[in-house]
Order: structure tokens, then C-alpha cells, then sequence
């Protein structure tokens, strides 16, 4: 028998040698081994156990191998594990039906894809055939996705070398902490963000905006809640000048913030969502876009074009279906809410108070950044050192934790248990009092 550091080592040599890694130089990865999970908690192959405070890229909501998904999936296979998007499905419909369920009425249809960037990709070409116009308007801290338009709609560093897509502009969201606008309340953050934005769109002449995209809460770029009432400005914004708003779910949605999406709790509705992660958890990959009566109509008589083999992928479809109904059953969105603001949202905000590390925790749901910096004063961020070393204690305690730039984010599976969220915010505590430099 092999034993599991024995199967730990070959799973880090094989990665090693064959797999080329997302965003990264190929020499300086090192691979984390996961071999199997359950609920918020992952391991490795010799058994050590990790608290997943990462859920993964921010997708596992329902928590790993919940039984009912993996049972799902495994009817699906044993039935019809593929078949082409042109057909009716039976398992496709009932997920259509299961997403829209917890939409607002004016969503009529589902046009599903493989992940969150396609949706987006096919959420701004609909934009653009809707309106008959190009431009889209997006935010500097953003993630939309890995391809094309997506990429280029990204606001942070990963759309400089990618810039190959053409009609994109950047705009400045609410972000007080390190306000782009020199506010100091988040109703001047909010009102002049707003009259930024505005201004860009009358500066690139409304008449050639298809779309404002925008992360309902920019989520890899830190976690960014919006202030009350800036999405309901970017709506007005929008219907002012005849431009179709896309709200990106995709890291947000299904139970994150603690709302089955994160727009319930802004005041808005969009005319088109995107959605993938944590809509089925990514047990099988798969994503979408929600698409509203009206923008649908323009393509009743017109063709839309666009199409992905795999769109409405029947495993994907039967893990939707799995999941959303198992999240109703069991309150996981409502668990997600009170986790935030029983557990999470006060233990930050503790955290925040008494260690040197944080400048700010924000946050919602199962949806929190805590932003290191070296100096509160200045806000500077802490060096990647520090965050490197954040990061090692965290894991030498059994915490995997979700590091971005300067930043911990604590993004737990939704289904997390209050006990399990006070464990990990205790490792994060004794981790940070131990990265913290001596005076
Ligand atoms: N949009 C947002 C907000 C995301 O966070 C991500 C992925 O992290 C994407 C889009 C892209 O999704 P995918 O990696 O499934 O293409």
C-alpha cells in the first residue's frame, strides 16, 4: 500500500513537470496538494486537514462533496452525460428554472456557458447587439474573466497584456479606504464616483455606451461594497443615456453576501446578470447569463450569435439543480448571512482593533477583506513578505487562506459552521501576531 505522503509527493512531481499554471511564472509555483474534502475542510493525501477559508477560487458555497450534488451529478452520468445545447433537456430546463427562481421577474431566460468569463463574454456581445452601439464601461478593480472582451473589461493588471479587444473604458468605483476622489464619507465616495462616472460616459458620448459592467461587490479586487445608493445611481446613469447595465454575480451571487444575489440588498435590478461559481458550487463547470424579457426579445426574430459546445452541459446542469435546491433546503444563504453577522463581522472588526497588521475589514456574508497594511496612518501596504508570512502561519495552523495583493480574504464555504468560523479567525489572530514585525 502507498502510503499519503508518498501519493502527496508524486501529485507536487507530476504537477511540477506537466501542468502550466493560471497566472503564473511556471518556475516560482508551489502546488498546495488537495486530495479530497468535505464540507469547509479539505486535506491532503497524508491527512493533514485544512479549514478552506478560500472555498477554493471563491466557488465551493455549498461547502465540498455535498452529498446531494455528488448525487445528482452521479443519476445524470448513469442517465446522459452529454448532449448538444440545440436539444431540449429535461435536467437544462429544470436548471433554467431553478436560477431564474431566486431572479427578478423581468428575467425570462437562461443562456448557460462553460464559466464565468464566456458569460460575461456573451453578456457584453448581447449589450452590443441590443443597443446597436460598442463601448463598455467597466471599473479599474475588476476581474470579468480570462478571455477576450472579459479580459479587457478587467480593470486590474491582468488586462495589460491582453489588451487585444477593442472598446473598453475604465472608470474609478467607491473604494473609501483609498478614495480616488478625496472623500472622506461614503456619501461623497458614492456621489462622486457617480458624477466620475457620468462624466466618463458623456465624454465618450453616451450614444456609443452598450454597457456598464460592473462586479455588484468587486470581490478579488478587495471585497469593495458598494456605499448605499451607488449601483442605484450607475441604474439611473444607465436609463438616463440607454445603456444596458450587466451586473457580474459571478464571484458575488448565490449566497455569498448572504443574499441569493448580492444587487437584493443595492436597490437594483439589472437588465443582465452573470452568474457561475457558486450557482452549482463548480462541481462541474458551468456558468450563465440571466438574460431580461426585453434584451431576450431583440433575439426572437434575430439570430444571436453565439454558441459553446457544452452550453447546458447536463452534469453541469443536474450539479445546478442539486445544489440550488439542497442551498433552499437547508438555509445555506440564510447560514451565510448569520455567519457574517454573528461570527465573522464582529471577529473582524475585534481583529481589526487590536492587531497593528489591519488597516481596514470590510465586508459581508461569507464575504469579508482584511486589508494588511505597515503604517495605519499612511495605509501603505504591508510588503508581500508579510503577507507571504500571513499566509505560512495560517497554513502551519491548519487555515487555508485566500491571499490577494495586501489582503486576507475570508471567503468560507457559505454552509460554514459558527464553530468552524470562530476557529478560523482564531488561527488568523495567532498568525498575524506572529507575521507582525518587532518594533
Ligand atoms: N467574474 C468575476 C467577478 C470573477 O470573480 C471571475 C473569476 O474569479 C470571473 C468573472 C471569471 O470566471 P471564470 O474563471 O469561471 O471564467
Amino acid at each position: 500500500q502507498v502510503d499519503g505522503l508518498t501519493l502527496d509527493a508524486e501529485a507536487v512531481a507530476l504537477d511540477r513537470a506537466h501542468v502550466f499554471h493560471s497566472w503564473s511564472a511556471q518556475a516560482h509555483v508551489a502546488p498546495f496538494v488537495v486530495a479530497g474534502g468535505a464540507g469547509s475542510t479539505v486535506w491532503d493525501h497524508a491527512g493533514h486537514a485544512y479549514l478552506d477559508f478560500s472555498s477554493q477560487l471563491v466557488n465551493t458555497n455549498i461547502g465540498h462533496q455535498h452529498p446531494r450534488v455528488v448525487e445528482a451529478i452521479r443519476e445524470q452520468a448513469a442517465a446522459l452525460t452529454t448532449v448538444a445545447p440545440a436539444t431540449a433537456n429535461l435536467t437544462r430546463g429544470r436548471a433554467a428554472e431553478a436560477v431564474l427562481a431566486h431572479a427578478p421577474d423581468r428575467f425570462a431566460k437562461v443562456f448557460f456557458t462553460n464559466g464565468g468569463a464566456d458569460a460575461n463574454e456573451n453578456a457584453i456581445r448581447m449589450a452590443r447587439l441590443h443597443t446597436g452601439r460598442d463601448k463598455v464601461v467597466s471599473h479599474y478593480r475588476s476581474y470579468h474573466g480570462n478571455t477576450g472582451a472579459a479580459v479587457v473589461a478587467t480593470g486590474d493588471w491582468r488586462r495589460v497584456p491582453n489588451e487585444y479587444a477593442r472598446g473598453h473604458v475604465h472608470v474609478f468605483g467607491p473604494y473609501l479606504y483609498r478614495s480616488e476622489f478625496w472623500a472622506t464619507t461614503p456619501e461623497q465616495e458614492c456621489e462622486r464616483a457617480l458624477q466620475h462616472l457620468e462624466r466618463v460616459v458623456q465624454c465618450e458620448g453616451p450614444d456609443s455606451v452598450a454597457a456598464i459592467l460592473l462586479e455588484t461587490v468587486p470581490g478579488t479586487a478587495g471585497v469593495l461594497v458598494p456605499p448605499a445608493g451607488y449601483l442605484a445611481g450607475v441604474r439611473e446613469i444607465a436609463d438616463r443615456y440607454g445603456i444596458v447595465l450587466v451586473l457580474d454575480e459571478v464571484m458575488a451571487g448565490f449566497g455569498r453576501t448572504g443574499s441569493w444575489f448580492a444587487f437584493d440588498q443595492h436597490d437594483v435590478v439589472p437588465d443582465l446578470v452573470t452568474f457561475a461559481k457558486g450557482v452549482n458550487s463548480g462541481y462541474v463547470p458551468a456558468g450563465g447569463v440571466l438574460v431580461s424579457a426585453e434584451i431576450a426579445a431583440t433575439f426572437d426574430d434575430r439570430v444571436y450569435p453565439g454558441g459553446l459546445t457544452y452550453s447546458g452541459h447536463p452534469l453541469a446542469m443536474a450539479a445546478i439543480v442539486g445544489a440550488l435546491g439542497a442551498m433552499e433546503d437547508e438555509g445555506v444563504v440564510e447560514n451565510a448571512a448569520a455567519v457574517g453577522r454573528d461570527v465573522l463581522g464582529p471577529g473582524l472588526a475585534d481583529l481589526a482593533a487590536r492587531q497593528p497588521l489591519v488597516g481596514e475589514v470590510r465586508g459581508c456574508g461569507v464575504f469579508w477583506a482584511v486589508e494588511l497594511v505597515a503604517d495605519r496612518a499612511t495605509r501603505a501596504p504591508v510588503p508581500a513578505a508579510v503577507v507571504g508570512a500571513v499566509k505560512a502561519a495560517c497554513l502551519a495552523r491548519g487555515l487555508l487562506p485566500f491571499v490577494v495583493d495586501n489582503r486576507v480574504h475570508v471567503v468560507p464555504p457559505c454552509v460554514v459552521t459558527p464553530d468552524e468560523a470562530r476557529r478560523g479567525l482564531e488561527i488568523l489572530d495567532d498568525a498575524l501576531t506572529e507575521a507582525t514585525p518587532a518594533p
